[in-house]
């Protein structure tokens, strides 16, 4: 429903992806503009909200992140069943952390909300960019693939910042708000 003026609209998020992509470093540099090296394991999923302005709204994302260790599987569709918007995250520089993404884009797909707004984010950039660290995914595939799957694709760094907020305001204009 719309919000009344001046409230704020909504958005349930969930992050998922493998330990050790970034999920938390993601949501740290959203909420805080902050980024720290060698950040503690989620443990379970943590909840954090912020809010960004988007036109005339005001939009409230309350964000789960969820750890990415195998034995908190299990856990993940309390988090994803009544989310609005899903960011599956993997590292640009290790293969596999992609095909646990579309694993769980085909998780998503199969039991979560039909018009969540599904965002695949391919993290830690600036290893490519600036540390001479091979790359593992090709950009283009994985912009193929997500476009063939409906979902929005991204590659950023939340160690230097880049393209983060876009992940996020980017998300906000595709949700339903009328709905
Ligand atoms: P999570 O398990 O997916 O939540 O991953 P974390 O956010 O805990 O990050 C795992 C490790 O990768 C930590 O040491 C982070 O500092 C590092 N990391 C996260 N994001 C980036 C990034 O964009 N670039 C680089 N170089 N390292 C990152």
């Amino acid at each position: 429903a719309p919000a009344p003026p001046g409230k704020p609209f909504q958005v349930k998020l969930v992050l998922l992806g493998e330990a050790a992509v970034g999920k938390s470093s993601l949501v740290l540099r959203f909420v805080n503009n902050e980024y720290q090296d060698n950040k503690e394991p989620t443990i379970g999923a943590a909840f954090l909200t912020q809010k960004c302005r988007l036109d005339d709204k005001v939009v409230k994302f309350e964000i789960w992140d969820t750890a990415g260790q195998e034995r908190f599987h299990s856990l993940a569709p309390m988090y994803y069943r009544n989310a609005q918007a899903a960011v599956v995250v993997y590292d640009v520089t290790k293969a596999p952390s992609l095909d646990r993404a579309k694993s769980w884009v085909k998780e998503l797909h199969r039991q979560a909300n039909p018009n969540i707004v599904i965002a695949l984010v391919g993290n830690k950039l600036d290893l490519v960019v600036s540390s001479g660290v091979p790359r593992a995914v090709d950009a283009e595939e994985a912009r193929v693939y997500a476009e063939e799957m409906g979902l929005l694709w991204f590659e950023t760094s939340a160690k230097t910042g880049e393209g983060v907020s876009e992940v996020f305001t980017e998300i906000a204009k595709k949700i339903p708000f009328d709905l």
